[in-house]
């Protein structure tokens, strides 16, 4: 046994020790693929479910008085999770209560975009009728600053509510704290976990802002392999071009390495086969990364995240995205 691996079996034991004293449920070797939309990869070592805001706030203490690596899942619509799968608990977030108070909406981090723009439609709420093309949760939305159609979340974010493992406290970050950029924030940055956020809309009227939704949601129907595992854009734009224009222009659609192919429907999507490997994924992204630079001397860089084990060479290239 390595010395790494012989820190994580103690850091483990300590963990299930103190899970059990303060009545956390956790599971072993669980798998983590399924809770993903690219659904490859494999399990980690614990899993802990957090539905509101104290479980949440209690399994990272949890990890962190463990002193076990620990990792934030929201919906997992931007992952690629390596095959070793992840070490030390995995904590995912699916706390999901909202507050309105006139046009303000305060919602847990847990919370999918889709139940937001839902909510902001019965209620009569508008700016927020983009996020129904982002499949994933406000805490992940936030710490993407994600946007679509026009529209970002440094927009509409009024605060975030973010715990500092350093520190153990929870602050409010007004948005100018959160150093918004184009699909960035600070929270790509640091350790620290958006527990809550709030998003300031405009009154609106009811049908418009439902009709602006389903407007959104054909267009992605129409450009987007939505029936297929994927995860989004695999590469952000470079600036002044988009990723997908030149993968289409290197001739890569359909282009397939083992379990992953680049989407014929739109280039800057890898889909999956059922059963497929992060492997794969990974090969396929750096050929199509590799080819373009070849191409057309544009170097793209990752917005899909890898996540986990993976072996070193490809650590090496996550690292240098
Ligand atoms: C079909 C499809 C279309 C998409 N379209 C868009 C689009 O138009 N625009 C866009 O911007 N993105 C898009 N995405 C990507 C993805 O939906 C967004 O990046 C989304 O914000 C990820 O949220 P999530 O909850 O799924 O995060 P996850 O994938 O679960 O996690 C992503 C990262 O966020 C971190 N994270 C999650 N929750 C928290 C939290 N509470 N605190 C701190 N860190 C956290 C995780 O630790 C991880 O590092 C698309 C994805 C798919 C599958």
């Amino acid at each position: 046994m390595t010395e790494t691996q012989a820190a994580t079996r103690n850091g483990l034991a300590r963990l299930d020790e103190l899970a059990a004293e303060r009545e956390i449920e956790l599971r072993r070797d669980a798998p983590i693929a399924p809770l993903t939309t690219l659904r490859v990869g494999g399990p980690a070592d614990r899993l802990a479910e957090a539905r509101d805001g104290e479980q949440l706030l209690a399994a990272l203490r949890l990890a962190r008085d463990a002193d076990v690596s620990w990792f934030v899942l929201g919906n997992g619509s931007d992952l690629v999770v390596a095959d070793a799968g992840l070490r030390g608990l995995v904590i995912r977030n699916r706390a999901k209560a909202i507050a309105v108070d006139g046009s303000r909406m305060t919602a847990d981090a847990g919370t999918p975009m889709a139940m937001l723009v839902k909510r902001c439609t019965t209620d009569g709420l508008a700016g927020l009728e983009f996020g129904i093309s982002i499949p994933g949760t406000l805490g992940g939305a936030v710490w993407a600053n994600a946007g679509a159609h026009g529209g970002e979340m440094r927009n509409v974010v009024a605060w975030v509510d973010a715990w500092d493992p350093a520190t153990d406290e929870t602050q409010r970050l007004a948005a100018a704290a959160c150093a918004f950029a184009y699909r960035d924030s600070r929270f790509k940055h640091a350790d620290e976990v958006v527990l809550a956020a709030a998003v300031d809309l405009e009154p609106g009227d009811p049908e418009r802002i439902g009709a602006t939704v389903a407007e959104h949601q054909a267009q992605r129907v129409a450009t987007q392999p939505l029936a297929d595992q994927n995860a989004g854009s695999v590469f952000r734009n470079p600036p002044g071009d988009h990723a997908g224009r030149l993968i289409d222009a290197a001739g890569l659609k359909g282009f397939r390495i083992g379990s992953a192919q680049v989407s014929e429907l739109h280039a800057n999507f890898i889909v999956t086969d059922r059963g497929g490997s992060a492997a794969d994924v990974r090969a396929l992204g750096d050929a199509v990364r590799a080819t373009v630079e070849e191409r057309f001397d544009v170097r793209l860089a990752y917005e899909i995240e890898f996540v986990g084990d993976w072996p070193a060479d490809d650590a090496a290239g996550v690292a240098g995205q």
